[in-house]
């Protein structure tokens, strides 16, 4: 009997890794991809004798699968996808078709924002916590590439909207989702309920023993939440109230309900991890490794070996008093709202790229409380240059990093911060958020040999 074909849209990591995965099972495979591949994955597909093609989509070879995995990056509209949809084709999402070959316990972690810190902080207690336990999806390695590779008990998986699109049986054991706030628009034909119900696919297959953890606070959440039924196992967090199961936080300690009807206390000094909008991700993985199982007693004591998560106000230098921090990561004004609100210090704020379509209104009251300065750093600044210049006392334009560093510098005093959150996209100067992160980094570095000399 000649093998099944399956043919695979995108060459990156999740195509790549669909790739190896289904070849594996035995399918006939191949990888078409409208642009160039990477070097390196042109070579794994060579190596592992994976016919692909790129810059084209050739139908008769895509249009001839069983069935088709289409990479995150990929838009439902692609005239590609609408062609196999309309043949009737199955289009299914790596993580989908990675889940059909493991039968481990799966925590799926998805939300607007935090998604990557919560992941990995849940991945590092139950690693510490002695679990067989891998991480995969949009953080790292693909889940596919990772289910070939070894055969964990346990995956902590970071979800993200476009990988839930095409899910349709993948159903995670915990499902988190930690909010939801407008981003990617442009691929939801600007309707944010289309956003919203995507994330919402994590609880599509949801049965009686899937546990749902939520923050409970948030504004979408709780709107939705109104109108579907809530899983039999849900677990709320909230910053605002006491709640009877999960855990919140009113100021001081995180309090977590535990199944025995104690209750657990974490205080955020135990944290590494500073910030409202932490707090919320760190309730989160907690919640999730103690429905798994975890002891609570030893979890607090794995904190301490979380270093926290590069370009996530990750504390830089501090040079001469002042203290930089690099929130790259921060691509919209949910993510500056949370940065702002960390520090009691004043800011001076490096912010701008690439525009998603931003609200600054959500900003509007802390940026006037806080901000100093504020430096615009971007091709086209007009934006957030003409929104904030009415309330912040002196704004800027640059459009290099190293322009912007040392004008933060200039205008900053003891005791400040310096706080790159561009709430904006990178790619109009950097290749993505990390390369902007570490040239924010690279250029703080330079300043470091002023730290001790006297300023004017
Ligand atoms: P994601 O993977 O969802 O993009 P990250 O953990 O990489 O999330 O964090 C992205 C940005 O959002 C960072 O600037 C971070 O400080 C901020 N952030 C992290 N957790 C939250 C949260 N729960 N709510 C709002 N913002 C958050």
């Amino acid at each position: 009997m000649s093998k099944q074909r399956i043919a695979i849209l995108g060459g990156g990591e999740s195509g790549v890794g669909a790739a190896l995965l289904a070849k594996a099972k035995g399918f006939e495979v191949f990888v078409s991809d409208g642009a160039k591949l990477q070097p390196k994955y042109e070579q794994e597909l060579q190596d592992n004798l994976i016919d692909f093609e790129a810059e084209k989509h050739t139908e008769d070879l895509i249009l001839s699968a069983v069935e088709i995995i289409k990479s995150p990056g990929i838009p439902d509209d692609a005239p590609i996808v609408k062609k196999a949809i309309e043949k009737g084709i199955s289009v299914v999402s790596e993580i989908e078709f990675a889940r059909r070959y493991t039968q481990a316990k799966i925590i799926a972690i998805t939300g607007s924002n935090g998604k990557t810190t919560t992941t990995l902080l849940t991945y590092h207690l139950l690693k510490s916590a002695g679990f067989h336990v891998g991480m995969a999806g949009n953080v790292g390695n693909s889940f596919a590439r990772e289910v070939l590779r070894t055969s964990y008990d346990y995956w902590v998986l970071e979800v993200s909207s476009f990988q839930l699109d095409n899910c349709y049986e993948f159903k995670p054991d915990v499902a988190v989702i930690l909010n939801i706030t407008p981003d990617h628009m442009d691929r939801y034909a600007y309707n944010f309920q289309n956003y919203v119900d995507a994330k919402f696919r994590i609880l599509q297959k949801g049965d009686a023993e899937q546990v749902f953890i939520y923050f409970k606070d948030d504004a979408t959440l709780s709107l939705e939440l109104k109108h579907r039924t809530l899983p039999q196992k849900h677990l709320p967090i909230s910053l605002q109230e006491a709640t009877e199961t999960g855990a919140y936080c009113l100021g001081k300690e995180l309090h977590f309900r535990l199944k025995n009807g104690l209750t657990l206390h974490i205080a955020p000094e135990d944290v590494q991890l500073k910030g409202k909008h932490n707090q919320i991700n760190v309730m989160a993985s907690v919640l999730a490794c103690l429905e798994v199982g975890a002891n609570p007693d030893n979890l607090r004591e794995y904190f301490k070996t979380f270093k926290g998560v590069e370009h996530r106000l990750e504390e830089v230098a501090v040079i001469n008093h002042i203290k930089f921090i690099n929130d790259s990561k921060a691509t919209n004004v949910d993510s500056v709202f949370y940065a702002l609100d960390s520090f009691d210090e004043k800011i001076v704020w490096i912010a701008g790229g690439v525009d998603k379509g931003n609200d600054y209104e959500k900003i509007y009251a802390l940026v006037k409380q806080k901000v100093k300065y504020l430096v615009c750093l971007g091709i086209d600044n007009d934006k957030l240059f003409n929104y904030f210049r009415e309330i912040v006392k002196i704004v800027v334009q640059t459009d290099n990093i190293k322009d912007a560093v040392e004008q933060a510098y200039e205008f900053a005093r003891d005791g400040d911060i310096v706080l790159l959150s561009p709430a904006c996209a990178s790619f109009d100067l950097f290749q993505n958020y990390e390369d902007r992160g570490n040239q924010f980094k690279k250029a703080v570095g330079k300043l470091s040999k002023l730290d001790g000399v006297k300023r004017d």
